[in-house]
């Protein structure tokens, strides 16, 4: 069979083998900055560590005093930035296919040629692709991440984080509290409202959690009608105290239903992690505090045996 130039061949000589070898040795080695670039941009999908690369390889070519690369993604910002800039600039919008995957800024202090130009122009157009990847990638991962209904962070997001501050504390010590939160008989207001209403209250509610907490703790929603807080630097004290806060927020909550107004309160539980305890078991007496707070009569914060 005769090969076209576009018809890749099939290894059948062991001679086609060592040139495979040969080509393959190529683009491990090679330095030239192309070959380089792709293949370093082709061992990640991270937007982080592919944002890095690229700055790296750019700044072999063209030197720069900095580089901002910015992307919102899901509400998000996601912003990569080297060096302290200049006072010339040149600025890129990534668009692939009428869609954009953020801004590219480079800044020095003396200006960029045409030629310099032309040649960001190529660099940025060998990352691309790369680049719209690793954006869907993280825009997948934000997504497994978050509760489709309050958008706050769900259940996966919070059992990771848990671990990840359980494994701090352990390693570093410093307090990190949780409060798991239920919203009281809140099958009543589906039941006599209809899930939609539901539905809207529990929006309302991840907002006014998060309206009671500060920008260090996250707020997840991880069951129905169940929401908590990580709360990193907090002893028990202040934690019960921001508990009462999101107590006092949720039960300010009022929907109008025509002829009546609609409330909710919630119920909270308290646990300051344990050093070496795990998440688990962090996770267990907290629930076992909102239990307690359940038990005697709804619409309070109660501590993990400790300060009522
Ligand atoms: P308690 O004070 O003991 O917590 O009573 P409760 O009624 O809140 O608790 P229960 O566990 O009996 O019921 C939880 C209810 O939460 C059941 C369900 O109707 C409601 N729920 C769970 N998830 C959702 C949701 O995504 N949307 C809506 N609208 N309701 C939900
Ligand atoms: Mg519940
Ligand atoms: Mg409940």
């Amino acid at each position: 069979m005769k090969h076209t130039p576009s018809t890749p061949r099939t290894i059948s000589q062991p001679n086609d083998l060592a040139i495979l070898r040969q080509a393959h040795q190529e683009w491990t080695h090679s330095t030239d900055p192309f070959t380089r670039l792709t293949r370093r941009l082709s061992s990640s999908l991270s937007l982080e560590t592919l944002t890095g690369i690229l700055a790296e390889e750019l700044g072999n070519v063209i030197p720069f005093d900095s580089l901002t690369y910015r992307h919102q993604i899901a509400d998000r910002d996601f912003i990569y930035a080297t060096g302290l800039g200049g006072p010339h600039s040149c600025e890129y919008r990534l668009n692939l296919e009428g869609v954009n995957y953020g801004i590219l800024t480079l800044k020095r202090r003396k200006a960029f040629s045409e030629d310099e130009l032309e040649g960001i122009e190529m660099v940025i157009s060998a990352a691309i692709l790369p680049l719209r990847n690793a954006c869907h990638y993280m825009t997948i991962e934000q997504a497994a991440l978050t509760d489709a209904l309050t958008s706050v962070p769900n259940k996966r997001a919070m059992d990771e984080q848990l671990q990840r501050a359980s494994m701090l504390a352990n390693r570093h010590g410093g307090d990190y509290s949780l409060i798991l939160c239920d919203l009281d008989r809140f099958k009543n207001v589906n039941d006599q409202h209809g899930h939609v209403v539901g539905d809207h209250l529990l929006r309302l509610t991840a907002e006014a959690l998060e309206g009671a907490v500060r920008n260090s703790d996250t707020v997840y929603r991880f069951g129905g009608e169940e929401f908590a807080v990580l709360l990193p630097h907090t002893g028990e004290r202040e934690a019960k105290a921001v508990a009462e806060r999101i107590r006092t927020a949720v039960a300010a909550i009022s929907i109008d239903c025509g002829d009546s107004k609609l409330s909710v309160t919630i119920s909270c539980g308290v646990a300051r992690y344990l050093p070496d305890e795990g998440a688990d078991q962090w996770k267990t007496r907290a629930d076992q505090a909102l239990y307690i707070a359940k038990r005697e009569g709804r619409n309070c914060t109660r501590v993990f045996a400790g300060i009522r």
